[in-house]
């Protein structure tokens, strides 16, 4: 889900009030007596999609009921009033990453609409790379937009549809848009899940007991004691009725493109997702960083809690022992998530602190999942050195992050991204390490079981690492895709 414009006669323009926002958790239950509050837990087990805002909407046999609020689930949700409206078998919900002061709440998802047909909710991750064209256009026509959210423009399409069934002015809508999405949409009698094409973010039907769920995450199954049925195909549509569990394929088959990076640090590593075990697939990536940059050190250290599982391989594949040499406090948000650079400095030091009887008189290799701006590494390095490493070498286990996403992962633009601004030497340099080395591009296609990168047919979506993007960027084109810097931009530091 991204946000664009707010009070601005151009739609390309993004103004300084709302901007983007993408990663985003999405679960959606039906045949559940307690549905509500299995959608709270469910959420809470996806908090780690999105920080910023949560909402439930549910059906009770005869009306919609709603709440919707800024901030953690808990802190909208651990609350008896609200979750005594939530009544019926069938909810939705969703919870939003965080992004600029500029927030509204007409934003926070799940969005509704009243159809001719009835009632509609809808909760998307992903991001629309042609929304704000074909808002554009509907602007034009007459339509009369509610919120500032890509998503919104799916509700537009489906209203003005001249197809007959619900069902047809769906697909209708959904051939029209481009780019990721993972949807959980409710009608008063169907939940309805549909993955996009390439199968860009994850998106899993699970069973408990005559109930059945779509959600995010496996991990969003395990909390409510689901069992996992399988993930949605790329491109597929499920439509779930009390009765029938329904499976449309509606597009012409491509070859997916699911995102890398979902386990490389977005997903849970508890998290089962196309097959691959997250957890798993961060070892192993460990072990192949291990393999191709090895470190003549006393210890390996993760930078808690992305680089743990990497950290693991790394220690394993090389025999070097690993060691908790930096401490993480759980009680703050991810240091990303920060309003402005200003206090996302300090949130590195609020949330690390060097365990000095590991580090001290030791050469370390640090092990983290990624760099985007190299705020976060350079606080780190400076936090090892004064605790008294002798040596600090930096494994990182994607390969440098060189180019934004525009299919659903908060990155900056090309000016804020430290791979595509320094080569490997400058990046060591200003982060302050003996030696910093990426995981190679194949290297990590072998950590998922590929024997490396097609060239032809990538594999998965990677284009944050090599720029290949899996579709053209049609609102980008146009010269209009707002920045993706949302949380990171200058205009935001102004909000
Ligand atoms: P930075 O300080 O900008 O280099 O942040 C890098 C750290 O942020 C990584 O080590 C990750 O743990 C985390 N990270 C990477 N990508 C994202 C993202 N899209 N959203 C939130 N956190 C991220």
């Amino acid at each position: 889900m991204t946000e664009g414009l707010s009070g601005t006669t151009d739609p390309f323009d993004c103004g300084d009030g709302d901007t983007l926002k993408e990663e985003c958790g999405v679960f959606g239950i039906l045949g559940d007596a307690d549905a509500a509050a299995h959608t709270v837990l469910g959420l809470h087990a996806l908090q780690h999609r999105g920080q910023e805002a949560a909402g439930i909407v549910s059906y009770d046999g005869r009306q919609f009921n709603s709440h919707r609020g800024m901030g953690h689930v808990s802190e909208n949700f651990n609350n008896e009033t609200v979750m005594e409206r939530l009544t019926g078998d069938m909810a939705v919900g969703h919870t939003r990453y965080a992004t600029t002061g500029g927030t509204i709440l007409r934003n926070v998802q799940p969005l509704f609409a009243e159809f001719d047909f009835g009632g509609f909710a809808i909760a998307h991750n992903g991001n629309l790379t042609n929304a704000l064209t074909i808002r554009r256009e509907l602007q034009k026509r007459g339509c009369l937009f509610q919120s500032t959210s890509d998503t919104e423009v799916v509700t537009h399409l489906i209203a003005i549809s001249d197809q007959n069934t619900f069902e047809e002015r769906l697909i209708d809508a959904l051939r029209q848009i481009e780019g990721a999405y993972s949807f959980v949409c409710m009608t008063n009698t169907t939940l309805i899940g549909a993955r996009d094409p390439l199968g860009v973010r994850p998106l899993v039907l699970g069973k408990l007991d005559r109930a059945h769920i779509l959600c995010s995450e496996t991990c969003a199954l395990d909390i409510i004691g689901a069992e996992f049925v399988r993930d949605i195909d790329p491109g597929e549509v499920v439509m779930i009725t009390h009765d029938e569990v329904r499976s449309l394929k509606p597009f012409p088959k491509q070859h997916p493109r699911f995102c890398i990076f979902e386990y490389i640090y977005f997903a849970r590593p508890d998290s089962v997702s196309e097959g691959h075990s997250v957890y798993e697939v961060r070892k192993q990536i460990g072990i192949q960083l291990a393999k191709e940059s090895p470190a003549d050190v006393d210890v390996v250290v993760p930078v808690p809690d992305s680089g743990v599982p990497a950290a693991l391989g790394f220690a394993a594949a090389s025999g070097i022992p690993f060691e908790y040499g930096i401490i993480r406090n759980h009680y703050v948000g991810r240091t990303f998530i920060q309003p402005t650079d200003k206090t996302r400095h300090l949130g590195v030091k609020r949330k690390h602190n060097p365990n000095k009887e590991v580090l001290a008189g030791k050469r370390v290799v640090l092990v983290d999942d990624s760099i985007v701006r190299g705020t976060t590494s350079i606080k780190i390095v400076e936090m090892v050195r004064q605790a008294g490493a002798t040596e600090v070498h930096m494994r990182i286990s994607s390969p440098p992050t060189a180019h934004p996403c525009f299919f659903g992962i908060d990155t900056p633009d090309y000016d804020k991204l430290l791979a595509a601004q320094h080569d490997l030497a400058g990046m060591a340099s200003l982060l302050g390490v003996d030696s910093l080395a990426f995981i190679s591009i194949d290297g990590l296609y072998k950590a998922v079981g590929e024997t490396k990168r097609d060239m032809d047919h990538p594999q998965y979506c990677d284009a944050c690492f090599t720029g290949d993007y899996p579709l053209p960027l049609t609102d980008k084109n146009a010269g209009g895709q707002p920045k993706q810097l949302s949380l990171l931009s200058e205009e935001r530091q102004a909000g």
